[in-house]
């Protein structure tokens, strides 16, 4: 049965095979060059699997790359008739004696066959296919004629196929100019062309090269001087970076054109910024050498122009040609668990149907009853906080929270949003994830998950990202449809959340790495064990996703999304408003804003501690006076701190200076622009005042109104600072002083 399969397959075959005159008139040769979009070359690819970019003669060849393969490939070239018993029955000693496959023992011809059909070389099957064809080309070519064609067709790494393509592209210089030791050289690769790729294992082409001029020398032919000349000559190997830029992003381009089919394109124009793309991936290298002792080796990001959705940075990891990180794995497409990074999803869910960023979410111990089992969620800091407002809840990035507000709308809602937001990686039943789905149980990419933050910055609506410009040959100015998901006022909320720094510091601190000196909304997760974490955030002008970890899935010492990817999001940010900070979204229309009481977030009454701005989306503002703070309850006051008292008893209980901390030391950063470097005093106060004057070692440096905060620029020394606040019956009340120091 099987022999009479192959039989009838080999009878076919022999009627669709091409005729001599076929094989011999190579088709319209072509490369692809992918460019940026300033016209930077990326990438050219020298060939398709059809045929290679430059045809060249036999003629054209060194003689020395023809000695060179023939001795290395298929030493009885010029005596078989396409197949080679010999060495094939050798092959299968080695092969049998080593337990594994070492060696092919295929001729140039069925090397040719193989690279004809285009078929994998370690199939059984394929392996007859290939002999009968091999056979067959020889009875219709000439030796010649045959080893012409292989040379056009060989493979010799990173998508390069053919000889001429392959001397440009490792060396620079046409096929006919190769020496000896170059020629040695590329005849190594295409016998296993990913296995001897210079670029990632040199040491093993330069072997290869060592052993095929030994061979050479075995033969007689060339002597001892041609061939220790040849192994004293360097291989000028054109650099990798000249020839790859943004190597995982032209990776995307071309498999995304072969997939759909693209194969008569000669340029395509891209959205990548290759200027930026190189200026971010030195960011990352810095940053990765930098977070070497806590086993973390690779990061990955992406950079989007948020306006067009233009993807100008794709970094797919820190170096695309090392392979003790497995860097060839793109790690802007790997599928990786997001942490918290798919919160602020759920919470839009929660504000689209009946709840506001002022609306109380227990987070306190609880059992939720999902799908799955009883689910027991913890926070990151193991604590619980009793009831917090919604706002504090996603800046905080509780979990208790979160898991509650899946919970009431059900995982169902929250896949459908993932869904129409383009989470296709998202592809089991809800069920299946349950309400575990809004603590990233469920494995997204770091393009899917940065392209849906597009939703907060766009007034709700989702918009695919576009990394195509056009292609000489088809036109892809198709425009993009944006989907509606979200109302205008839900995705203002939410940015606003994300921007929010007093919001996060509980749980962040006020001097976080996410606290950047202009408008930026960032949301960061931590999957768990700590095996990956991420930090995707926008201004108005650019979207940013990061993803560190490592590919092998070994878990970091204790990085977070605030310590690992944190950091680097900042250096991004910051490098890309270096000239033009960012400015504020505009306020849907519907939105209206009103002083709540930070606890109850009901509005607030003259007896309320807290007070503090919140935003609403018309209609949803809070109706009910505060009911924590009535009259029945005593004027509560500040617990009254010895220890900072003010030495003569002047400082009032009734006014405390919140930020900064007594004893707090502040170091100016060297990089930072200098009117980046400056803290924000603020206070906490009990009484209503009309102003508020802060003094700075008894100097006045502002008066200030509600809410009572003022900027003040660093500069290296010792300061005691106070604030007096001047109340509506025209008397002042001081803060009891803090002391903070400032190193150079
Ligand atoms: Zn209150």
């Amino acid at each position: 049965m099987f022999i009479s399969s192959i039989l009838s397959l080999c009878a076919i075959l022999f009627f669709i095979l091409p005729t001599r005159s076929q094989l011999l008139a190579h088709c319209k040769m072509s490369s692809l060059r992918i460019l940026d979009r300033n016209d930077i070359i990326l990438r050219e690819v020298l060939s398709s699997k059809d045929a290679t970019s430059r045809y060249c003669r036999i003629d054209e060849i060194s003689p020395w790359l023809i000695k060179a393969t023939v001795i290395s490939e298929d030493k009885r070239f010029h005596l078989h008739k396409g197949i080679d018993p010999l060495a094939m029955l050798r092959s299968l000693i080695q092969n049998v004696s080593t337990g594994r496959i070492v060696s092919g023992g295929s001729t140039i011809s069925q090397q040719l066959a193989r690279n004809l059909l285009n078929s994998p070389s370690r199939n059984l099957i394929y392996k007859i296919i290939e002999a009968f064809v091999a056979v067959n080309l020889e009875s219709k070519l000439s030796k010649k004629e045959i080893l012409e064609l292989y040379f056009n067709y060989a493979p010799y790494g990173n998508q390069t196929y053919g000889v001429e393509a392959a001397a440009h592209l490792y060396l620079r210089k046409p096929a006919c100019d190769l020496s000896l030791a170059e020629a040695a050289f590329l005849a190594g690769i295409p016998q296993a062309p990913s296995f001897y790729n210079p670029y990632r294992y040199p040491e093993r082409t330069r072997k290869r090269q060592h052993d095929i001029l030994g061979s050479l020398l075995g033969y007689d032919i060339i002597d001892s001087t041609e061939y220790r000349d040849a192994l004293e000559q360097p291989i000028k190997l054109v650099a990798k970076d000249r020839n790859f830029l943004a190597p995982h992003f032209c990776e995307y381009v071309i498999s995304y054109l072969d997939k759909r089919g693209y194969h008569n394109i000669s340029t395509v124009k891209t959205t990548l910024d290759n200027h930026l793309q190189k200026e971010i991936e030195q960011i990352l290298k810095n940053n990765i050498d930098r977070l070497a002792d806590a086993n973390v080796t690779n990061a990955a990001v992406i950079v989007l122009e948020n306006h067009t959705m233009d993807v100008l940075v794709y970094v797919g990891s820190v170096d695309f040609f090392d392979p003790c990180i497995d860097g060839e794995v793109d790690g802007v497409r790997s599928l990786r668990q997001p942490g918290s990074a798919l919160k602020p999803f759920t919470y839009a869910l929660a504000l689209e149907n009946n709840c506001t960023a002022a609306t109380l979410i227990p987070d306190m111990p609880s059992f939720e009853n999902t799908y799955g089992g009883d689910y027991m969620p913890r926070n990151y800091d193991e604590k619980y906080h009793g009831m917090v407002r919604l706002r504090n809840a996603l800046a905080c990035s509780y979990n208790i929270p979160a898991v509650r507000v899946c919970g009431d709308y059900g995982p169902e809602m929250l896949l459908e949003l993932c869904h129409g937001l383009g989470f296709e990686s998202l592809d089991k039943s809800a069920i299946h994830y349950g309400i575990g789905l809004t603590l990233g149980n469920g494995e997204v990419t770091l393009l899917e998950l940065t392209r849906a933050y597009s939703v907060f910055g766009h007034c709700g609506r989702y918009l695919q990202e576009r990394f195509l410009l056009n292609t000489d040959t088809f036109d892809i100015k198709t425009p993009r449809q944006a989907r509606k998901l979200l109302e205008p006022e839900t995705a203002y909320i939410i940015m606003d959340i994300l921007s929010d720094n007093n919001a996060r510091s509980p749980a962040f601190g006020l001097y976080s790495s996410l606290n950047l000196p202009f408008f930026c909304a960032v949301k960061t997760g931590t999957s768990k064990d700590f095996k990956d974490n991420w930090c995707v955030g926008f201004t108005d002008k650019y979207l940013i996703g990061i993803w560190v970890g490592n590919f092998d899935g070994s878990p970091m010492h204790h990085v977070s999304g605030i310590t690992g990817a944190g950091p680097i999001f900042r250096d991004i940010m910051l490098f890309l408003h270096r000239n033009v900070p960012s400015v504020r979204y505009p306020k849907p229309t519907k939105l209206v804003s009103a002083i709540i009481c930070a606890e109850s977030g009901e509005l607030s009454s003259d007896l309320c501690d807290n007070t503090i701005a919140e935003i609403f989306t018309e209609g949803t503002e809070p109706t009910e006076v505060c009911h924590y703070h009535t009259s029945a309850t005593p004027l509560s006051v500040f617990p009254y701190d010895n220890k900072t008292a003010y030495p003569d008893g002047g400082a009032s209980n009734l006014i405390k200076i919140s930020f900064p901390d007594d004893g707090d030391i502040f170091k100016i950063d060297p990089v930072l622009r200098n009117e980046f470097q400056v803290i924000t005093f603020q206070i906490l106060t009990t009484c209503h005042l009309t102003d508020v004057s802060w003094f700075v070692n008894d100097s006045i440096i502002g008066t200030v109104t509600q809410p009572y905060k003022i900027t003040w620029q660093l500069s290296p020394g010792k300061y005691s600072i106070s604030a007096h606040g001047l109340t509506t019956d025209h008397e002042t009340i001081v803060s009891a002083p803090v002391s903070i120091l400032v190193l150079e």
